[in-house]
């Protein structure tokens, strides 16, 4: 049984809004949590609003000169001329943005320190896991990066292991920069191949920098990857390298952006091989890290029909307090969407594909498959760096 766990939540967050058009609608959030109220979930967690990350911890990631443009940017949004990646078309600036973005960052961060210090085993912010944000600059609808300053907090406290899993279906490109050089911090990222989505990184020769060599790990699955596939590479790849890392704490991000309706990308993963990751990660947490687990949000832009179920089912898995698939999504929240939105939302918390099955790589693997040719590729580059046979 979980101890009890954290959910990061301030209202605030949903002012993280980049306009109208922009595929990061925050309604996302503000359904996610209606939909973890409905649930009565609010009552099996601890809901927390942590402060806002101060400067003196976003210095631990972001360099000053691209804080003060943040600033400037967010007191000036008409200024933002793309320096510094902001007043762009994925990053326009927005008015308030500095703060809500510090409002974030802090939710995650009050996360790994609730757990660091073991006042939660689990601390979950879903509204968390921008993971393009690089040390100097916005990208990919990520401002400052909350899951980097997260594990940057973490090692700050003393943590000599931290792992971070990231199955959002972009490259978690961000945290594999911010500790390149860094073998205390495991970065693991399955994402859908560079050669046909943003942000074109996170290819299996990637692996870190001399000091850390087999630190970063990359996983380029083909477009169209589906439950079976997805899973299979995750299994493949991610407990053989948490068992022999032995994390002290797993920073997991959960992009729902995997899926087969998500508009911005190709992967054709379910709302149900989604929440098997999640349980995979939760065990992981368990098994090697003495249950310290902070879990994210991240990308997902199907913001009423897979966002809020993905992870109100991660919130349950966190409180200890599963979901079952096939249960129906509370009338009283359908209602709320349709008055929101004028859609009718999804009918159960399912995409109608539980039990999800995969073949286990040690079964065997096909050389002529892609999907296996993807998993080879990323064991044969990280693995010998490990001591590990690929
Ligand atoms: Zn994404």
């Amino acid at each position: 049984m979980s101890g009890r766990a954290q959910l990061m939540w301030d209202e605030a967050v949903t002012g993280y809004d980049f306009g109208r058009d922009h595929p990061m609608d925050p309604i996302r959030l503000a359904l996610t949590r209606r939909l973890v109220d409905a649930f009565g979930l609010d009552k099996d967690v601890d809901v927390v609003a942590a402060k806002p990350a101060g400067e003196s911890t976003l210095r631990l990631v972001h360099r000053e000169d691209y804080v003060e443009a943040v600033k400037a940017a967010s007191a000036d949004p008409g200024a933002a001329d793309g320096a510094y990646g902001l007043g762009t078309m994925d990053d326009p600036a927005f008015a308030g943005m500095h703060e809500v973005s510090a409002l974030i960052a802090g939710q995650s961060v009050g996360a790994a320190e609730a757990v660091w210090a073991g006042d939660a085993l689990h601390a979950v912010n879903f509204a968390g896991g921008l993971h393009h944000a690089m040390p100097g600059a916005a990208s990919g609808f990520c401002i400052y990066n909350d899951a980097s300053l997260a594990i940057a907090r973490l090692l700050e406290l003393g943590a000599e292991r931290v792992a971070y899993i990231d199955v959002d279906v972009h490259h978690g490109d961000g945290v594999q920069a911010a500790f390149w050089e860094d073998p205390r911090v495991l970065t693991i990222s399955l994402h859908e191949h560079p050669r046909t989505l943003f942000p074109q990184t996170g290819w299996p020769e990637e692996t870190g920098a001399e000091v850390a060599e087999g630190s970063a790990v990359n996983v380029a699955l083909p477009a169209g990857t589906g439950d079976a596939g997805w899973l299979r590479a995750f299994h493949a790849v991610v407990p053989e390298l948490i068992a022999d890392f032995r994390p002290q704490v797993l920073v997991t991000q959960h992009g729902a952006d995997t899926h087969f309706e998500d508009p911005l990308a190709h992967l054709a993963v379910s709302l149900d091989a989604q929440r098997a990751v999640q349980v995979a990660c939760h065990e992981l947490a368990h098994e090697y890290a003495d249950g310290k687990w902070v879990a994210l949000g991240g990308g997902g832009y199907a913001v009423v029909e897979v966002v809020p179920r993905s992870w109100t089912h991660l919130v349950a898995i966190a409180a200890g307090r599963e979901i079952a698939p096939e249960t129906l999504v509370p009338e009283s929240w359908r209602q709320e969407v349709f008055a929101r939105t004028r859609q009718l939302g999804p009918g159960r918390m399912t995409d109608g594909r539980w039990p999800v099955s995969f073949a286990e790589w040690d079964a065997g693997y096909d050389p002529a498959d892609r999907l296996d040719q993807a998993v080879l590729a990323t064991r044969r580059a990280v693995y010998p760096l490990r001591g590990l046979l690929a």
